[in-house]
């Protein structure tokens, strides 16, 4: 196709600038439709022809396309009106999302068994989820990376950086919510494991400092996830010597006041 063809098929079917932003709300995100995967060729229409899906925190069910004001229901639970779902198309109306806190209280934490002093024992605060998250690329299994902007910014300039060195990095996890570090809990508790055994290795939901968005944990290709041999590749390595530069720390070193095992790939960025 020659360059003026393409011109007029261009102003014939715009291309829609593409959403970067997740907008964060209680119980419902808006997350850009182009990034969700669809299960099934209806949805799959119904995405494309849309700017946002709304999702549920809790378990991640599809409830609703929306594309300049129209919404499309996909699940027939968004009619209900304890689904959360208004406060979502508000966040999309507005352009803002909504700063999501949970306390001490929280029957999520009640319902675990979490004891109250938790947090004041491992040095640890309850962090919200921030109202907006900026898309950061995808992660190593291809799903969307989120983190807060200025955070993504760094973390594109740390693996170009490394990049540039011959080392690839590649992200495991950034942003999660409360729910589902919730979710984490659940399944363990339901394979069996006590809430004293899950704590050796997760936090609660609440504390976790990949609730804030500044939070990383990175690994490198054919290495496992979120295992402590990491600390013995190159990426390693070079993280120790450079990440630094790009205002990301290790957060739970050896023997970390927090109490939390030592976690090599777990990252956090902090402007200075
Ligand atoms: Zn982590």
């Amino acid at each position: 196709m020659g360059v003026t063809a393409r011109r007029t098929l261009d102003k014939l079917s715009p291309m829609r600038p593409r959403g970067q932003r997740l907008l964060n709300t209680p119980l419902v995100e808006a997350i850009p439709a182009w990034l969700a995967r669809a299960r099934g060729n209806a949805t799959a229409r119904r995405l494309a022809q849309s700017e946002w899906l709304l999702r549920r925190k809790s378990d991640g069910r599809f409830l609703a396309a929306v594309d300049h004001g129209d919404v499309h229901s996909l699940d027939a639970s968004t009619l209900r009106t304890d689904t959360g779902i208004g406060a979502a198309l508000d966040a999309i109306a507005s352009d803002t999302g909504v700063v999501v806190t949970l306390d001490a209280s929280a029957s999520s934490l009640a319902a675990l068994d979490i004891p109250d002093d938790y947090g004041a024992r491992h040095g640890l605060q309850l962090i919200a989820e921030p109202a907006e998250l900026a898309f950061a690329g995808r992660d190593r299994y291809r799903r969307p990376l989120w983190l807060l902007a200025p955070a993504a910014r760094a973390w594109s300039r740390l693996r170009a950086a490394a990049l540039a060195d011959g080392i690839v990095l590649d992200a495991i996890s950034g942003y999660r919510g409360h729910a589902y570090q919730l979710g984490i809990f659940q399944r363990k508790l339901a394979r069996g494991q006590t809430i004293a055994q899950i704590l050796t290795v997760n936090t609660p939901p609440g504390y976790s400092e990949h609730h804030s968005g500044l939070a990383i944990d990175i690994g490198t290709p054919g290495e496992p996830p979120a295992e402590e041999s990491f600390e013995t590749t190159p990426a390693f390595a070079w993280l120790t010597q450079h990440a630094a530069r790009f205002g990301f720390t290790m957060s739970y070193p050896r023997d970390n006041p927090h109490g939390i095992v030592y976690e090599p790939w777990h990252w956090a960025f902090s402007a200075r």
